[in-house]
């Protein structure tokens, strides 16, 4: 927290929306709150620059895994007429031009505060007004408060003993610097196997003198095949633009592309096997609609599994090294799907050595490099690819405290209790969006956000017209909806991988709640759509 007197940013000013962080959601809900409903709004981010997640993700290799002809907005014609994407899975730098160009097409930045971190927001309830403290030492007000701060933007880096001492330069992929990082000629340590070490290692293993990637474990990733979006492609992608969005909004996943409605029990050896390697060949997380069971049931899911694991042997020509990335304690999906350029390849250059940590732990870093139990590994650079306190991790960061000095952290502290997603009861007029209990980092996130945004829009706009000036969910509706989110994710295999961020298992002392909404899109955005048509059920509006 900042020591620095708190100063009002502008005394008397009580607006009527702050909304916190300008990535994806938080850009789109101004334009929203103040080009369709016309209300005062304010929006602070910490980043000296807007993109949220892709602002403070510029690590090599970074680049989107939904492809570009549909991870972008989608309620305007002219916004995706006036751009051209140039890949398939488009690369930070091209989705953080993307955000400035909407930034500037929608006229955002006057109601945008850059470098500007919210530390504290406190409701009042006297003045029904949200009192939101920043890290330079300001204060708002403002009747609404709407956290866009992500999912995935909390970093976690592992407290490693000796980390202090060490003479290199270390870094977490999610607080990556502006200007790069040089990795010529230097030996890089990178600690983490997910989507990010996954992305980044092959990047890396190309500039640097020699890579050892430390994995504790091992993940399974499907080909990305990422290339040029060529004319044709972007023809079809304009013809068919509601056809795209439709189905989006339709589908499990926030993908517009249809799960296959065969059982991979139901088919020969041969059609598997056929099925699962044009999937592979066609790339990308479209791999996990192969068939329809392979989040449902675990014997289908294991013959994809086994699929992916038979790969890894035949790309990666040592058989011990191949054996280490093999994941054998979990199934494919059931944490969070990477894809890849040339991962598993990159175990073949010389350059490159995998060190298995759960085998051989690390037991300390000093300043020279890294010491395991079994070995000392030398190094100039250490890439912490070691992921984010997901979903909780950056609402908490704001210590909200709501009605009646309720803390956030202390009404989450055994899960987060939510109502949608969307609010918490003791927390007048906060809306989260892709809030814990909401689908978000289970879909496609353009088209979560989307969703949210509309829906919180249409539920100010209805609140003003009645006359209304506070919302907030019941305490029995945001009980029934937790046990629903926990009866949903129980009806998949997602809660059986153990060391997944999904649970909250990569942070100590995290409580072990699975998080998002596992009922699929197109379910949630109907209930969402039920509650609202129902006078908004289960809500308090008063
Ligand atoms: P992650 O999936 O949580 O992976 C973190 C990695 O670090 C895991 O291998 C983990 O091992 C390891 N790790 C964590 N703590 C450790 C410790 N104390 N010691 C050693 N290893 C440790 O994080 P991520 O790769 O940054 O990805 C997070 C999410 O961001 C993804 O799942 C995805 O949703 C999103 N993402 C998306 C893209 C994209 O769109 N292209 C790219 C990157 C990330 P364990 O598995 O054992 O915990």
């Amino acid at each position: 927290m900042s020591h620095t007197r708190a100063v009002n940013a502008e005394p008397g000013r009580r607006y009527d929306a702050i909304i916190v962080g300008a990535g994806f959601s938080g850009l789109y809900q101004l334009h929203m709150l103040r080009d369709r409903l016309g209300l005062d709004v304010r929006l602070l981010e910490a980043g000296d620059g807007v993109g949220g997640t892709w602002y403070w993700n510029r690590y090599p290799g970074a680049r989107c895994d939904s492809e570009s002809y549909y991870y972008c907005y989608t309620f305007s014609d002219e916004l995706q007429d006036q751009w051209q994407w140039s890949e398939r899975y488009p690369d930070h730098n091209e989705i953080r031009r993307y955000l400035n160009h909407v930034a500037d097409r929608l006229e955002l930045r006057p109601n945008i505060q850059l470098g500007t971190r919210v530390t504290q927001a406190t409701y009042d309830d006297l003045k029904n007004s949200w009192l939101v403290s920043t890290g330079n030492g300001q204060r708002f007000e403002a009747q609404f408060l709407v956290t866009a701060v992500g999912c995935l933007s909390t970093a976690n880096v592992p407290s490693i003993p000796g980390l202090e001492t060490f003479a290199g330069e270390h870094y977490h992929t999610g607080r990556w610097p502006d200007n790069g990082v040089v990795f010529e000629g230097k030996r890089v340590g990178l600690i983490g196997t997910g989507s990010t070490g996954i992305q980044a290692a092959p990047v890396i293993a190309e500039q640097a003198g020699k890579l050892t990637v430390f994995q504790r474990t091992a993940n399974y990733s499907v080909p990305a095949r990422n290339g040029p979006v060529d004319q044709s492609f972007r023809d079809w992608a304009t013809t068919n633009r509601e056809a795209i969005r439709a189905k989006s909004r339709s589908s499990v996943n926030g993908h517009p592309f249809d799960v296959s409605d065969r059982s991979a029990l139901e088919v020969s050896d041969e059609e598997r096997e056929q099925a699962y390697q044009a999937a592979w060949e066609r790339g990308g997380l479209r791999f996990r609609a192969t068939f329809k069971d392979l989040l449902t049931d675990e014997a289908a899911n294991e013959t994809a599994s086994q699929f992916i694991r038979e790969k890894i042997h035949n790309i990666v020509k040592d058989p011990a090294t191949a054996e280490k990335l093999t994941p054998r304690d979990h199934l494919y999906a059931t944490k969070r799907p990477p894809i890849d350029t040339h991962y598993f390849e990159t175990f073949n250059r010389d350059n490159v050595e995998l060190v298995d940590i759960k085998a051989t732990p690390i037991v300390e870093i000093v300043p020279e490099g890294i010491r395991t139990s079994d070995a000392f590994i030398p190094l100039d650079v250490i890439v912490f690819a070691t992921g984010f306190d997901a979903l909780t991790g950056p609402l908490l960061a704001l210590n909200i405290e709501g009605r009646g000095g309720l803390q956030l952290k202390d009404a989450w502290a055994h899960g987060p209790r939510t109502y949608l997603g969307l609010q918490s009861p003791g927390f007048p007029n906060l809306f989260t969006i892709t809030g814990p209990g909401s689908p978000s980092v289970l879909t496609n996130m353009p088209i979560a956000i989307e969703q949210h945004v509309e829906w919180i829009t249409r539920c100010i706009a209805e609140m003003r017209n009645r006359g209304a000036t506070r919302i907030e969910p019941t305490p029995t509706a945001a009980e029934k909806w937790v046990q629903h989110v926990n009866e949903t994710a129980q009806a998949t295999l997602l809660p059986m991988a153990s060391s997944s961020w999904y649970l909250g298992a990569n942070v100590p002392g995290k409580p072990r709640v699975f998080m998002p909404y596992a009922g699929g899109m197109a379910r949630y955005e109907k209930i969402c759509g039920e509650v609202a048509g129902k006078g908004y059920e289960g809500f308090l509006i008063s």
